[in-house]
């Protein structure tokens, strides 16, 4: 856990934050900054879909696209969309702790035998659907993934910025990580 960077002042923001949009998210989250009014995005949110999370945010701040584990690899399209047509110029991509999308393998027969009983899933359907969409979706590590992602997407979009976070869901808190170039 030594690569969070925890912000409980504004002294804390990376001096590559300073100025951006990631700055004003990490004021919202962590510092309880008053919400100003937007008339359009500022910023695009990478988050994974689980239910523990609350970003304190005002409206009209930030496009957000949720997916398992924050792996935007399969939201390309909206990326672009977002950035083309939404204007954004910055993208905040937030891991989780706990996150269900580490070690997908160790949940194969709750995940199988909750759709065969919840969803009326055929056994065999439930075993193909999920030996082929586990490696897809499987993240390792959430800390290590983030940084991986973030390191693809700053060099499939070159000009926008690209800010690996960590949301801790023990304390609702954003952490920056500590990256080799920061
Ligand atoms: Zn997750």
């Amino acid at each position: 856990m030594e690569r969070l960077i925890p912000i409980k002042a504004k002294s804390d923001i990376l001096p590559a934050y300073r100025n951006t949009p990631i700055e004003t998210l990490l004021n919202y989250q962590n510092l309880n900054a008053p919400h100003a009014v937007y008339e359009k995005a500022e910023l695009l949110i990478g988050m994974c879909m689980d239910n523990r999370k609350h970003l304190r945010l005002p409206e009209n701040f930030a496009f957000i696209i949720r997916a398992g584990g924050g792996n935007l690899r399969y939201s390309e399209f909206k990326v672009s969309y977002a950035v083309a047509i939404g204007g954004v110029t910055t993208i905040a991509l937030l891991a989780h702790t706990n996150c269900g999308m580490v070690n997908l393998m160790g949940r194969r027969e709750q995940f199988i035998a909750g759709l065969v009983e919840k969803a009326g899933w055929d056994q065999e359907w439930a075993e193909a659907h999920f030996m082929h969409f586990a490696p897809m979706f499987e993240i390792g590590s959430e800390v290590d993934f983030v940084l991986s992602e973030a390191k693809r997407l700053r060099l499939r979009y070159p000009k926008i910025l690209v800010a690996p976070l960590l949301y801790r869901v023990e304390d609702s808190q954003l952490y920056q990580l500590r990256e080799g170039t920061l």
